[in-house]
């Protein structure tokens, strides 16, 4: 069979590969992009709560809060679960989170990631304006519910903070969120609006729509098995059912599946998991929701996508290929249903995916400390669908000696030695 020839291998077509894809051909790189799937945005990518968190600064860190923890340790949190069985698997990677989360490295992250943030929506405008889809990016904000004086004040504390970055957020009382919500209830202490990020209503839709731009502009989409990855005289290698594809550089970019192809190179990287669900339902009657919503204690968010109301709950820590266990779609269910006028579900069964994460919330991108030709862009946590095109930048301009648009030091693998 034919091996076809480019410039770069990008493996993994999610918001992260395509963002990459996209920025190196910017720059004159022939790049194929590699996926199992041969399509792009099909996996975690696809099934995210559609927000571009332009206003998330603080990235989500292990509580240092002793009755949360405890909350946490009994499984009895809405926002956080762990399978009992999966325990020994997830504790070590638990214990390098608890550590990388304390108040000095928790700062640390959020300054390092800050240049990132800023940047995301300006990206993903741009790459929309090109791509011809500005129905794919409603800029409503969203808004994150509180229910108890607690969190509503530790909220309204991180808005604070963060205005020194320039974040705008808004508390709300009862009657505010009645007029931005008209068709939510319940027994709210207030809420935060932020008016800057965007919001998606059909993420997989628009990881495709990039794609499309990328073949447009002469980039080919392919099926591959990146588990296949070879090098060979100065060479990467991977092959797929239509034979052999060959380039100098090759991009790490398989989100929770990236470890399939550092681990078996001898890279020792601790690219954890945090499982999350989603179910689309109607909304019943003329029911509409404006913004995506968060519950925050409740430890749900309603987003009003294309397909319906897409109810995402928070973490599941299990392993990656553990079964799938639906509970907390289950517990978020009649709470939701209170919140708002939700009718049948428009999915046959719940969908699962994986955020991939580094203890230290701060994604993996640049070179492979041993293997020339061998590029990292991975563990976007709870942000991929915010960064993937940010981070694509900040690769491409590593990889043809362009100058940096943020220090891409907090981002090498080497930080875990
Ligand atoms: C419930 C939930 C809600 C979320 N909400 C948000 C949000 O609102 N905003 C936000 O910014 N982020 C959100 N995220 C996080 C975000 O979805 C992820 O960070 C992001 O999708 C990761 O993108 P990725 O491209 O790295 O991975 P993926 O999208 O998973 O892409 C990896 C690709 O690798 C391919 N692949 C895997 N194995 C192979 C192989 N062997 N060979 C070839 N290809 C392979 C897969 O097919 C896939 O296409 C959420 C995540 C979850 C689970």
């Amino acid at each position: 069979m034919a091996e076809l020839k480019a410039d770069v291998l990008v493996l993994g077509a999610g918001m992260v590969g395509v963002g990459a894809a996209l920025h190196l051909q910017q720059r004159g790189r022939d790049v194929i992009l590699v996926d199992r799937h041969g399509l792009a945005g099909e996996e975690t990518s696809f099934g995210n709560a559609g927000l571009i968190e332009s206003a998330s600064v603080f990235p989500y860190m292990f509580p240092r809060d002793f009755g949360q923890i405890l909350q946490y340790a009994m499984n009895r949190s809405p926002q956080v679960r762990y399978r009992f069985s999966d325990l020994p698997f997830s504790l070590p990677w638990l214990l390098r989170y608890f550590l990388a989360s304390s108040p000095d490295r928790a700062l640390h992250s959020a300054m390092a990631g800050l240049p990132l943030i800023r940047r995301s929506l300006i990206e993903h405008e741009a790459l929309i304006a090109e791509a011809q889809v500005p129905e794919l990016l409603r800029k409503t904000g969203w808004l994150k519910l509180f229910r108890s004086d607690a969190s509503l004040a530790n909220a309204a504390r991180d808005i604070e903070r963060a205005r020194q970055y320039g974040i705008e957020g808004e508390v709300l009382d009862g009657k505010a969120i009645a007029a931005r919500e008209p068709n939510l209830t319940g027994e709210f202490t207030g809420a935060i609006y932020l008016p800057a990020p965007g919001f998606v209503p059909d993420p997989g839709a628009l990881a495709k729509a990039y794609a499309a731009l990328f073949r447009r502009k002469g980039g080919r989409v392919l099926v591959g098995d990146a588990r296949t990855l070879e090098q060979d005289a100065g060479r990467w290698r991977v092959s797929g059912p239509e034979g052999g594809m060959v380039a100098r550089d090759v991009v790490v970019a398989l989100g929770p599946w990236s470890d399939l192809v550092f681990g078996p190179l001898g890279y020792s990287i601790p690219l954890g998991i945090k499982r999350g669900y989603h179910l689309h339902l109607a909304p019943r009657g003329n029911a509409v929701l404006n913004h995506p919503v968060l519950d925050f204690d409740l430890g749900f968010l309603l987003a009003p996508m294309n397909r319906g109301i897409r109810l995402t709950t928070g973490v599941e820590f299990a392993r990656r290929d553990a079964p799938f266990t639906p509970v907390q779609i289950e517990q978020a269910l009649p709470r939701a249903r209170a919140l708002f006028p939700l009718g049948e579900a428009v999915d046959a069964k719940p969908w699962m995916g994986a955020r991939p994460c580094l203890p230290d919330m701060l994604p993996v991108i640049g070179k492979a400390p041993r293997h020339a030709g061998l590029w990292f862009d991975f563990g976007h946590q709870h942000h991929g669908l915010t960064l993937g095109p940010a981070t694509g930048r900040l690769l491409a301009e590593m990889m043809t000696g362009e100058t940096p648009f943020a220090d891409p030091a907090p981002f090498a693998a080497t930080r875990f030695g």
